[in-house]
């Protein structure tokens, strides 16, 4: 199989991020924007970066695009140009496609023009900031559907030197921890017996509401 080839649309600084990484990553990428000097800021990161107007089928078309196997929709405040930006690619035939969403409106739109993955980095990137805020010891924060969610804790005084049912969390809370992170070293399937000591990172999944009470009581 060759190598997978990407292309981002809409260098601002969300698509520009997905596109440095890649690159940094050693993977193809093709860097499309409608603003030369965005692009020439992309010339030396991306394998190609060219001026285009992605609402424009012909362009996509002359540059190859039925070639790419997953296509980055980055456009970010003109949701006019990002529909049919999506809409033109998912037209072309693109295997993969992941558009940033501007807001709910938007999201609906995307998903019925069959937008593959449909993101929202400033929600998503506030909520997880928010819970840190919440609590210094809530690292991390991953929402797995509008009601579910992951979250990665540091364990504080409140479970230390105690045992996961000791501390009864699936009984008390409804959660369940799947992964106990101490220093380099990981437990991705805890026993009920397993200690927790302090410092440790404890990684819990549950519905939101029981996360929540989770949260207050232990962390
Ligand atoms: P961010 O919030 O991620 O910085 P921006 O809205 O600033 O997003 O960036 C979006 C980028 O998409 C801009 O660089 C803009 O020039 C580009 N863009 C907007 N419309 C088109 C289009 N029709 N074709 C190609 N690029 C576009």
């Amino acid at each position: 199989m060759g190598k997978r080839l990407y292309a981002v649309i809409g260098l601002g600084r969300f698509g520009g991020s997905i596109c440095k990484e890649l690159s940094r990553e050693g993977m193809e990428v093709l860097a499309i924007d409608n603003d030369e000097e965005k692009v020439n800021e992309f010339k030396e990161v991306a394998s190609h970066a060219v001026i285009a107007d992605s609402t424009d089928e012909i362009a996509l078309r002359d540059l190859g695009f039925r070639n790419i196997d997953h296509v980055i929709v980055a456009i970010g405040d003109n949701v006019h140009a990002s529909i049919l930006t999506t809409l033109i690619v998912k037209e072309l035939g693109i295997s993969t496609i992941t558009v940033k969403a501007q807001n709910d409106y938007h999201e609906k739109v995307l998903e019925k023009i069959g937008a593959d993955e449909i993101v929202h980095p400033e929600r998503d990137m506030g909520r997880r900031i928010a819970h840190s805020i919440i609590s210094s010891n809530i690292l991390d924060y991953l929402e797995l559907s509008d009601e579910h969610s992951v979250v990665e804790v540091k364990a504080g005084d409140r479970m230390d030197g105690e045992t996961i049912i000791d501390l009864d969390i699936r009984a008390r809370f409804g959660c369940n921890v799947v992964a106990i992170k101490r220093g380099k070293d990981i437990n991705v399937s805890p026993m009920a017996d397993d200690v927790i000591e302090k410092g440790d990172i404890i990684i819990v999944i549950g519905s939101d509401k029981d996360i929540h009470r989770f949260e207050k009581a232990l962390v």
